[in-house]
């Protein structure tokens, strides 16, 4: 037998869990539900056929930034880029959570904040939202006066309410100095307002992004985050040398290409969120308003983990939260095509009534 055990403070942590089940109607994971354009599938194929593929990638992502960093009209060294927005929050975390340091999230939010801290060592101060999952501006800004937080973390639209943070919270947080105030916006596109136009360079704020949703291109796993350049260039310390491989550099900064695309994706699946919305809305169950590409809600007559399992029988796979803290009897469903909403709404329909 060996002696190695892994660090303490990990050993009672569990590590991420989604079921990728093969089901016909697949809404769990807030993925977008139809792929990038083909336009975008050929440019990116004639590009991967002229990569030199024994030199490593350009190890500051260079051209990627730049069409990242035009798009925002920010400088290009006010762009983070790294292998989806989770190791973006990754790189974060281990330039300024680690141990000794304290962490503020707001709870329920995405479970990554708080997980990613505690794998980096640093101590997960959890603030409460209201039962309507709003922050409670005043708590939060006492929590973060008596902790004193390395970093704060806010997710507008948040994962999985799919609230939109009010527009006043974000400068009233920083007033009380949560030391770095990140920002995620995985949903934002889907939402009427950004972080975006606050970040200056000198308040430390950072907005995430990523290309998962709006973009269509979650299995490219590309992320990046806007915010002042003394801190993106820390994070280029943090980063592996490397760690953006020439493909997904070229998948990235083609796809910006596509905009106009993407922003007719975006209205579409904004439409059908708000059609899915209205006819939840009808049925016995508690829906909460949605600025984002899923939807969560509350049977109000059936366990959740029941309404879940009798979808899950019709082969319609949703997302189960109703074992997560806070969310008892919660269950998230993505917006995916026309048809996969109509078989979704037909079947939550004949199973809460
Ligand atoms: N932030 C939030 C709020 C999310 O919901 C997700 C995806 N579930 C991510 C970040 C991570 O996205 P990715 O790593 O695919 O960019």
């Amino acid at each position: 037998m060996h002696s190695v055990t892994v660090r303490d403070d990990l050993k009672a942590l569990h590590g991420y869990h989604s079921p990728q089940v093969d089901v016909r109607v697949r809404l769990n994971t807030n993925e977008a539900p139809t792929p990038p354009p083909a336009a975008w599938r050929d440019a990116f194929a004639a590009e991967l056929s002229r990569v030199e593929w024994h030199r490593y990638p350009d190890r500051t992502a260079a051209d990627l930034r730049a069409a990242i960093a035009d798009m925002h009209h920010v400088r290009q060294d006010q762009v983070f880029a790294a292998n989806g927005s989770n190791e973006v929050l990754q790189t974060l975390l281990l330039a300024y959570a680690g141990p000794g340091r304290r962490v503020a999230t707001f709870e329920p939010t995405y479970q990554l904040h708080g997980h990613i801290a505690r794998l980096t060592g640093a101590t997960v101060i959890e603030g409460e939202r209201g039962p309507d999952f709003t922050l409670q501006v005043p708590a939060a800004l006492d929590l973060i006066r008596s902790c004193r937080p390395e970093v704060t973390f806010l997710c507008s639209p948040n994962n999985p309410t799919g609230l939109v943070e009010p527009p006043d919270n974000v400068p009233a947080l920083l007033d009380a100095e949560p030391g770095l105030l990140v920002v995620d916006e995985a949903y934002a596109q889907f939402a009427d307002w950004t972080a975006l136009t606050l970040v200056d360079e000198s308040l430390p704020l950072v907005v995430t992004r990523t290309f998962s949703k709006t973009w269509s291109m979650a299995a490219a796993r590309l992320g990046y985050l806007i915010g002042p350049s003394w801190l993106v260039a820390e994070l280029d310390k943090v980063a592996l040398p490397y760690h953006l491989d020439a493909a997904k550099q070229i998948a990235g900064r083609l796809a910006l290409q596509f905009q106009d695309d993407m922003d007719a994706r975006v209205q579409q699946i904004v439409g059908e969120r708000d059609r899915v919305f209205a006819a939840l809305a009808g049925m016995a169950l508690d829906v909460v308003p949605s600025g984002a590409n899923f939807i969560l809600f509350k049977p109000r007559r059936k366990p959740g983990r029941q309404v879940w399992q009798e979808l899950l029988d019709r082969s319609i796979l949703i997302r189960d939260c109703s074992g997560w803290p806070r969310l008892a009897d919660c269950l998230r469903v993505t917006i995916g095509t026309p048809e996969e909403n109509d078989e979704f709404l037909r079947a939550i329909g004949e199973i809460v009534g």
